[in-house]
């Protein structure tokens, strides 16, 4: 199948925002790039990559000297290492002009170039005054992308590749994105209790916590004004699901859905799919190899719209094959 085939088979092309650098453009301080093979090669086929490099946008030459992080973990100075400048203010100037572009562009996830004292997401390098380094900080521009988008997806390149991790953002990546056009197409009470019932399993196998809790403000749906049901939905759906799926609550939908096929399954066919889902409660067999059984006797048997309705069983295309390694 040509890339472009499967961009038609897979439905809308998501748009995510990621460190220019990850693409191959030598834009770093020192004039080279961080190409990421998986990143750029792979997932171009899924999504359309916008590249954002806060330290060449705001102005900055390349070569150009190295930066880090000084002062207060929650919010440090960017200061340049041979010259002492300090670059925040410019940096916070540029990406509020950035960011108000990139609203426009519907991004359904960012990913981030690690350890980067502009770009980094996590534990980043923060030096005190006396030159002692700590792991706590945040880059100057992802934390202005969380002031502006607090409930998009973000990860960085290297934590992308753990499997679970990956998956996870991901599924958060269409989610967010599913999420953002049941607004856009049907804000409604209805929309909403559609949507819900539509990821009650997902839910389930990420969070039962949230599940119960985002039921019991769908049920006010239509009581409580739209603007701050929807907001508290939404913060309260994204939250749910940036909690790793565990095999244990994994087995607990697979089980559910097997509870659909009582009466229609031959005892030896269901004794295989119980089989399987042992198995991969075990770590012997991935996801996907229990679900591929299961959906294939949902298929023959006359389940309930509801359960051909659920999410959980076709998250993203599976041509990203992110069920075959968790
Ligand atoms: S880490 Fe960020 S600032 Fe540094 S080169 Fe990459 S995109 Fe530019």
């Amino acid at each position: 199948m040509s890339d472009d085939d499967l961009r038609q088979a897979q439905g809308p092309t998501l748009r995510l925002g990621i460190s220019s650098c990850l693409l191959g453009k030598q834009v770093r301080y020192d004039g080279g790039h961080k190409l990421d093979h998986f990143l750029a090669d792979t997932l171009i086929k899924f999504v359309e990559w916008v590249p954002v490099c806060p330290e060449v946008e705001m102005g900055l030459s390349v070569p150009r000297e190295s930066m880090r992080l000084v002062g207060a973990p929650e919010d440090p100075h960017l200061i340049a290492l041979k010259s002492g400048i300090d670059f925040t203010d410019r940096m916070k100037t540029w990406a509020h002009e950035r960011l108000a572009q990139l609203a426009g562009l519907d991004l359904c996830g960012f990913v981030f170039k690690k350890d980067s004292p502009s770009s980094g997401l996590f534990r980043v390098k923060v030096y005190s005054e006396h030159g002692m380094a700590a792991r706590t900080g945040t880059g100057i521009f992802p934390r202005e992308v969380m002031r502006a988008f607090p409930l998009l997806p973000l990860e960085e390149e290297g934590r992308l590749n753990d499997m679970p991790l990956r998956e996870n953002f991901f599924e958060r990546v269409f989610a967010y994105y599913r999420w953002r056009e049941m607004l856009r197409t049907d804000p409604t009470p209805g929309g909403l209790v559609r949507f819900h019932t539509a990821h009650k399993l997902t839910l389930m196998a990420h969070s039962p916590k949230h599940y119960t809790e985002m039921g019991r403000l769908v049920a006010k749906a239509g009581t409580v004004r739209w603007a701050e049901l929807s907001a508290t939905y939404g913060r309260l759906f994204m939250e749910g699901l940036a909690l790793l799926g565990t095999r244990r609550k994994h087995v607990n939908v697979l089980q559910h859905l097997v509870g659909y096929l009582k009466r229609d399954l031959a005892s030896e066919d269901k004794q295989e799919l119980l089989g399987l889902i042992e198995d991969y409660r075990n770590e012997l067999v991935p996801l996907v190899v229990p679900l591929t059984l299961l959906k294939h006797h949902l298929r023959r048997s006359p389940v309930p719209e509801w359960v051909w309705q659920q999410v959980y069983l076709n998250p993203y295309p599976k041509e990203l094959r992110l069920r075959n390694h968790v």
